[in-house]
């Protein structure tokens, strides 16, 4: 066997980590069969390049400040996590709705708005002729939500907060990077999906029991258009006020969010599997034991 010269060996050896397939995302997804039952969870691996991660409504105020304080808190470690994403070639949405208008120079918007129109199985929830931009509650799909956000969930303990028009762009302390896209749009979202070849979809951001289920690029859109979807359940928080039924902690509240979905909708990971950290925790979550 002839015996390659230390540079040619150097070369092959760059060449084999450049043309090997990304390595695959292992998730260790969780779900429920029954709204009370235990967990079951399941390890899946994803293909990165088959994947995207929605950074769903992290906005730059809210009219709740206890809502908009919490955002401050977790998007440092969201930031963190879509690096870890991106670089391991998970394609990055960052969707800010109602905002996406602020960033109308960038490349990012841009990649959205020229991604080729592709026809959904379905129609899709920003459809014109079905007039509305929003996926509601499907009682084909889901029991009714396991908190009362009729409210509309101020979590504040003195005063209560005024709803307003408080947002105008997304948090600053999530980085836009190159090959990254902006939208708030369902079809928009759905054509840089098949543009890629994209069949798994991470959910994050907030409000659970809002935004991150019902916009049209959120899960029960995502789960209709029959992609994988998970939702990064660290990563996320809800509109629940503890005064509320079922009376429980604003944090308990956010876990059986999580629980709903995990039933009627799709798996729930952590953070832990992309950073091999603990996952995410508000401080002000005094609980003993979160609902990990
Ligand atoms: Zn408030």
């Amino acid at each position: 066997m002839k015996i390659l010269p230390p540079l040619t060996l150097a070369f092959v050896l760059t060449l084999m980590t450049h043309l090997s397939p990304a390595e695959d995302l292992v998730l260790s997804l969780r779900s429920r069969a029954d709204v009370d039952g235990a967990a079951t969870t399941n390890v899946a691996r994803w293909d990165p390049d088959k994947t995207a991660l929605i950074i769903c409504d992290m906005w730059d105020d809210h009219w709740c400040k206890s809502a908009a304080r919490r955002v401050v808190e977790m998007a440092p470690a969201l930031n963190e996590t879509v690096k870890l994403a991106r670089e391991r070639g998970v394609f990055i949405i960052h969707a800010p709705s109602t905002c996406v208008d602020f960033y109308k120079e960038t490349p990012q918007r841009s990649l959205a708005q020229k991604a080729a129109l592709a026809k959904a199985p379905i129609p899709l929830s920003s459809s014109p002729r079905w007039g509305t931009s929003w996926c509601w509650p499907d009682p084909k799909f889901e029991g009714v939500l396991p908190i009362d956000d009729s409210d509309m969930g101020c979590s504040c303990e003195e005063a209560k907060c005024e709803i307003r028009e408080a947002w105008t762009r997304q948090i600053k302390l999530i980085d836009l990077a190159e090959g990254d896209a902006m939208t708030d749009d369902g079809q928009e979202a759905f054509n840089l999906l098949t543009e890629r070849g994209i069949e798994n979809v991470i959910l994050c951001g907030v409000h659970l029991n809002m935004c991150v289920l019902g916009r049209p690029f959120a899960i029960r859109q995502m789960v209709k258009l029959g992609k994988n979807v998970a939702l990064m359940r660290d990563m996320t928080d809800t509109m629940y006020n503890p005064e509320r039924p079922p009376g429980v902690d604003h944090f308990t509240g956010t876990d059986l969010v999580v629980g709903h979905v995990e039933r009627f909708w799709c798996p729930s990971f952590t953070s832990k599997d992309l950073t091999g950290k603990p996952p995410f925790r508000f401080g002000e979550d005094d609980r003993k034991s979160s609902g990990e």
